[in-house]
């Protein structure tokens, strides 16, 4: 068990009420992972009190050696990449070779925003006047608050953390309280590079009390958060209240259309890792089978095959491929919905119940579930399941199987199997998701692209690599005049 404190200043610390939670293994409910600080608002005053004076220096550290000390950090977790892995099993449930990609994806990020310390690059353009040069330059915003959720929780934090710090910012991040040891450990990295004091601060504790204070901390300059759409539209609406600035990636109904000229192979080996990876958890993955009417026999036939192939267990050990699910809410939910497809009237092709073999009995696992004759307007089509909880909906023909797609609040990713280049062209254009993959499943995007979502999924394009990506949400543009000539504005502008 890991004793797991607050990083407050450059120093590990209790929280002030000397409170504790604890954070569990979702395989193993007999296991306590971390004993974790329950923070309050003092704790957050004193972090972003932290920030607010680092803030005074780290933004004058030129970006290059910001960069330097993230790509210090990317080659500490690349040494320590194996345990966090485990640990990241442990914590949160998804299975051993997923969870090494999610440390992977961090250990890319901290490389690649290294080198933006070199390219934080802005404009130079010509002026209309003679003697007169301008240019924009980006500048930090300030102290940023980071909110991040447990699904992937060593990358989705260095997706934050590292594009804020190489743009001048210092943080206050407030970690899922379902995943804090990860965290944890992941500030120790930036801690080890050697970041200084106060620049970066963790602070555990519920949402609903420290995350809520942090959002609206007259201390605070902008938010960054990710989580579900019921959340982040509550914060939107407080930092609208305020006028201050908010990033939200939220939620997904995420679906792959097959078509009926689709290489089945490949549409089903997507359709069973973009549904039950990672137990369905993921932002991105396909809760929607969108099936051509000519394929949706056959498709559906080989689909539960391969699903009922998929063995569940704890993620530590190698023959697994799908885990348990997040804790018990997460369990309870994922159940109530299973039995809302049921009463809607679709038909349940596979699973359908919770899994107990062995020592699952100790855990959250749910068996693979896929729900067949489903219509666009059931909830289960149509909500957030966050599980592993697939539903096959028959299709006339693209258009249609396009408009099903389209047709949810959420628009953040969506794939296509087709071996029709016309298809693919169509789908490329009118898929309203913010990530469209022809012959891939919704699942993995790279670090080196902007990421984002639509509609309840996001405002869009605001994280991760790519132009007009991560460094357009932590830093903004001042512009900047200069006047050589000598001469009187009125008479410059007079001739
Ligand atoms: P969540 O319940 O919304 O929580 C996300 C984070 O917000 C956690 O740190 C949570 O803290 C905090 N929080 C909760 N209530 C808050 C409040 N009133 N004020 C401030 N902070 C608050 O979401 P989750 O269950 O952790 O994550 C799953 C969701 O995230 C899914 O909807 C998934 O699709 C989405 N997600 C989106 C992306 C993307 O990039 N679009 C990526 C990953 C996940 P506590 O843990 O202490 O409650």
């Amino acid at each position: 068990m890991e004793p797991v404190k607050n990083y407050i200043n450059g120093k590990w610390v209790k929280a002030k009420s000397g409170k504790s939670f604890r954070s569990i293994n979702p395989a193993n409910k007999n296991e306590v992972v971390g004993v974790v600080p329950k923070s309050g608002r003092e704790d957050i005053d004193q972090a972003v009190k932290a920030a607010r004076e680092a803030y005074e220096s780290w933004q004058l550290t030129p970006a290059p050696r910001r960069g330097e000390i993230l790509f210090r950090a990317a080659e500490i977790l690349l040494r320590k990449k194996e345990s966090f892995g485990k640990l990241e099993t442990r914590e949160m449930g998804k299975i051993l070779s997923e969870a090494l990609g999610d440390v992977q994806e961090a250990i890319d990020m901290g490389y690649y925003m290294a080198g933006e310390g070199r390219r934080l690059s802005g404009e130079t353009v010509p002026s209309e006047l003679p003697n007169k040069d301008m240019k924009s330059v980006r500048v930090p915003m300030g102290v940023f608050g980071l909110i991040t959720p447990w699904n992937f929780p060593v990358a989705i934090p260095a997706w934050k953390v590292f594009p804020a710090l190489v743009c001048g910012n210092t943080v206050v991040f407030k970690p899922s309280s379902d995943t804090p040891v990860c965290a944890a450990k992941f500030v120790e990295v930036l801690a080890e590079a050697g970041l200084p004091k106060g620049v970066l601060n963790l602070v555990h504790g519920s949402g609903g009390e420290v995350g809520e204070y942090l959002v609206s901390h007259p201390g605070v300059d902008a938010i960054s958060f990710t989580g579900s759409f019921d959340t982040g539209k509550h914060l939107e609406a407080i930092c609208g209240a305020i006028h201050r600035m908010i990033v939200t990636e939220m939620g997904g109904k995420n679906a792959i259309i097959v078509m009926d000229d689709a290489n089945l192979d490949l549409a089903v080996e997507g359709a069973i890792w973009g549904g039950f990876g990672t137990t369905g958890q993921r932002c991105t993955a396909a809760s929607r089978i969108i099936v051509h009417k000519k394929a949706y026999k056959k498709f559906i036939e080989r689909f539960k095959t391969a699903g009922s192939y998929l063995s569940i267990g704890n993620g530590l050990q190698r023959e697994t491929d799908v885990g348990p699910v997040i804790n018990e809410s997460q369990f309870n939910k994922v159940l109530k919905y299973i039995e809302i497809g049921k009463k809607e009237g679709a038909k349940l092709i596979l699973g359908g119940k919770a899994y107990r073999k062995g020592s699952c009995s100790k855990g959250y696992f749910i068996e693979p579930t896929i729900f067949g004759e489903v219509t666009p307007e059931m909830r289960i089509a149509q909500e957030e399941i966050f599980g592993p909880v697939v539903s096959a909906i028959k299709a006339e023909d693209l258009e249609d199987a396009i408009q099903i797609v389209n047709h949810t609040p959420y628009g953040l990713s969506s794939a296509i199997y087709t071996q029709n280049v016309n298809s693919s062209a169509i789908a490329e254009r009118d898929l309203e998701t913010g990530i469209v993959y022809i012959n891939a499943s919704t699942i993995g995007a790279e670090i080196h692209l902007p990421f984002g979502g639509i509609k309840h999924s996001g405002y869009g394009r605001k994280e991760a690599g790519g132009r007009g990506g991560a460094l357009d949400t932590y830093s903004r543009w001042k512009v900047i005049y200069r006047d050589f000539s000598g001469q009187l504005q009125k008479a410059q502008i007079d001739k």
